[in-house]
């Protein structure tokens, strides 16, 4: 059982799969390879002078794996909450989890599949998104969203950040107090 399961890679994703594992939960990370991340050019990244978007989206799941997270590249197909937590279905077979984070981009069918409402984006371009409350819960218990998919602004310093605050609301949950990450400059 994973206390985390992050779907999608991208900036959110990998970013609260990053806060997640550093925080020292089981974090599993899917990915379906199909972030539109990687077709960017970003000179608007705080704190990053310039950076190519393939560089950002593999410097993300280093970062990731570094603290422990387990990355595996397939497609999820389906989240149930099954009572003991919530099982997610995919191509490379099912993972059970205590929460799952949607971090899905453009994609939010497989959740629209899976009983998570949706509803329409804002987002220019965005056809579809998760519905989420301010915290990234969606109306499955266990189960929320960050990023694009849950109707962030679709730029990378704010996806990945989105991903991170809605990270440390699930760690805050699983510890029962509020969670916070700093390290200190030796
Ligand atoms: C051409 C272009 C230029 C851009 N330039 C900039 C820029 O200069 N500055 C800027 O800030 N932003 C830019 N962006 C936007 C930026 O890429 C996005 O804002 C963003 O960061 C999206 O992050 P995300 O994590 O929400 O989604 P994504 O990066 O799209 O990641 C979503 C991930 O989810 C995975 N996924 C989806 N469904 C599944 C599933 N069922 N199972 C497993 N994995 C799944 C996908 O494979 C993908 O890896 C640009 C975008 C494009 C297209």
């Amino acid at each position: 059982m994973y206390d985390i399961i992050v779907i999608g890679a991208g900036p959110a994703g990998a970013s609260a799969a990053l806060f997640a594992a550093k925080a020292g939960k089981k974090t599993l990370l899917l990915d379906s390879n199909q972030s539109i991340t990687k077709k960017a050019w970003v000179e608007n990244h705080y704190g990053v002078k310039e950076t190519t978007g393939p560089d950002l989206v593999d410097t993300g799941i280093e970062q990731a794996k570094k603290f422990g997270t387990e990355v595996v590249d397939t497609k999820a197909t389906g989240v149930t909450n099954n009572g003991d937590g919530v099982k997610v279905e995919s191509e490379a077979g099912e993972f059970q989890g205590k929460h799952v984070i949607f971090a899905t981009g453009l994609m939010a069918d497989v959740a629209e599949k899976s009983g998570i409402t949706t509803k329409e984006g804002t987002e220019p371009k965005i056809k579809k998104v998760i519905d989420v409350g301010r915290d990234g819960k969606t109306n499955v218990k266990g189960v929320w969203a960050a990023g694009t998919c849950a109707g962030e602004s679709v730029h990378t310093i704010i996806t990945a950040g989105h991903g991170a605050s809605v990270a440390i609301n699930v760690i805050s949950e699983l510890n029962g107090e509020r969670y916070v990450d700093h390290d200190i400059l030796k």
